[in-house]
């Protein structure tokens, strides 16, 4: 039997393996592939800036110690009488879980939207709308059918922003590579709410806004899209939209696993978690990143952020670690450091703590999260290979 079993490899699922190889703390990790990928980065693999696999690291490389396993299977199933995952390849008892699976889109009921929309999700997705762009302007040389050149991106959340910022640097280069006049590309990005980027102050989005609108993307703000059909955006009060690509980027919720396991849950699907990021149901079962529901100090939930995942990762390293031993537990205090959007290559808005940044700045800035990032999951080795291959401060 697994004395510890962490399903997941995201931001908390790697942050909690890495941190209980450190201390030679025995583990089985699951994921359903065999390499760990950055999502806030999936933008950058979807809009062609790098290679999308530079974008992944072998889960495999980043464990050292011969008491840490990786199992490369999908988890389908919490069995919680049994104290067993189960998976498509096999099951998986546990004394101690550690539920870090991440989130699904949230399609809100909206008609035809899953089906005739892609999402941003991983890289397999990233990769998939990066070549289905790239396959509609090849149609549009075939048969002329300006539809093919428009690009409709649902929502103006952090990933919207940062995935039409991606596409605007983009659209050019695929434009010089196969003879079709920019002026010809409608990239719009369609909202529901009356601004963009609510997570930033009213002058950045501001900025944000004329950077991507002087880069020719469209922003359609107080939009709401009620239906979607293949090729065609519904939207109310406004004439439908025909669009080549459509992406959704409209909300995530928790996977609907430990909702499904009957945690009890928030409305996002977030299982309840205590002050140790154990389960309120069971206190065998830790959660972490945008599966748990943690609420801070002033009972608010913290957002389902990298941030917030990679924090509490290591924190449930060194609980479950204490937990197995006996050990009293550490109370998890979430350190909030700001939030970027990267506009495309060159250029960003945000805030460094309560200091906000624009421009260059912001992007330098962000930049610099990827090198902070790769240390803290892989030390000088992956710091080392992955700021040569995805860091660019130019
Ligand atoms: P989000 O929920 O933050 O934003 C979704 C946007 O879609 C909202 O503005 C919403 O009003 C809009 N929307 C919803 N329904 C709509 C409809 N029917 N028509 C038009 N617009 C509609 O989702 P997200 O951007 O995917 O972000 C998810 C989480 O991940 C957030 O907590 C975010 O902070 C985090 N994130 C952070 C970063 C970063 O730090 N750089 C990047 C990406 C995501």
């Amino acid at each position: 039997m697994a004395d510890i079993l962490i399903l997941g490899g995201g931001y908390a699922g790697m942050m909690a393996a890495t941190g209980l190889d450190r201390i030679s703390e025995p583990f089985t990790l699951i994921n359903n592939h065999d390499y760990h990928y950055f999502t806030t980065l999936l933008h950058e693999a979807a809009g062609g800036r790098d290679e999308p696999m530079k974008y992944t690291v072998p889960i495999r490389d980043m464990l050292r110690k011969p008491s840490s396993r990786f199992v490369q299977d999908e988890i389908v199933r919490l069995d919680r009488e049994r104290r067993v995952a189960v998976g498509r390849a096999g099951e998986y008892p546990y004394e101690w879980l550690v539920v870090t699976l991440g989130w699904v889109p949230e399609y809100f009921g909206i008609p035809g939207l899953a089906e005739h929309s892609l999402v941003l999700r991983n890289i397999d997705t990233a990769i998939q709308i990066r070549r289905h762009i790239e396959s509609q302007f090849e149609a549009y040389k075939d048969d002329g059918d300006p539809t093919h050149l428009r690009i409709v991106v649902g929502g103006a959340g952090l990933t919207g922003i940062e995935l039409v910022g991606e596409l605007v640097d983009w659209v050019p280069q695929l434009c010089l590579r196969h003879g079709i006049d920019r002026s010809l590309v409608d990239i719009q990005n369609i909202e529901a709410m009356p601004t963009i980027l609510p997570q930033v102050s009213e002058d950045l989005r501001e900025v944000a806004s004329r950077v991507l609108t002087e880069k020719g993307a469209r922003l359609r703000t107080n939009t709401k899209i009620v239906k979607v059909e293949a090729g065609e955006v519904h939207v109310e009060g406004d004439e439908p939209v025909r669009a080549g690509t459509i992406i959704w980027t409209g909300g995530v919720r928790a996977n609907p696993l430990l909702s499904d396991a009957g945690f009890t849950v928030d409305r996002r699907g977030r299982a309840k978690v205590d002050a140790y990021l154990r389960s309120v149901d069971d206190d065998h079962v830790f959660i972490g990143g945008d599966t748990a529901w943690f609420e801070d100090e002033q009972g608010k939930p913290l957002p389902p952020t990298a941030q917030v995942a990679t924090q509490m990762g290591q924190c449930i390293a060194e609980n479950v670690s204490s937990a197995v031993h006996g050990h009293a537990l550490k109370p998890f205090h979430a350190s909030l450091k700001g939030t970027l959007a990267s506009l495309g290559r060159e250029a960003g808005v945000g805030n460094v703590g309560k200091i906000p940044v624009k421009g260059f700045l912001a992007s330098f800035f962000k930049e610099a999260t990827k090198v902070k990032y790769f240390w803290e999951l892989g030390g000088l080795r992956l710091t080392a290979e992955k700021t040569g291959e995805i860091v660019h401060i130019t």
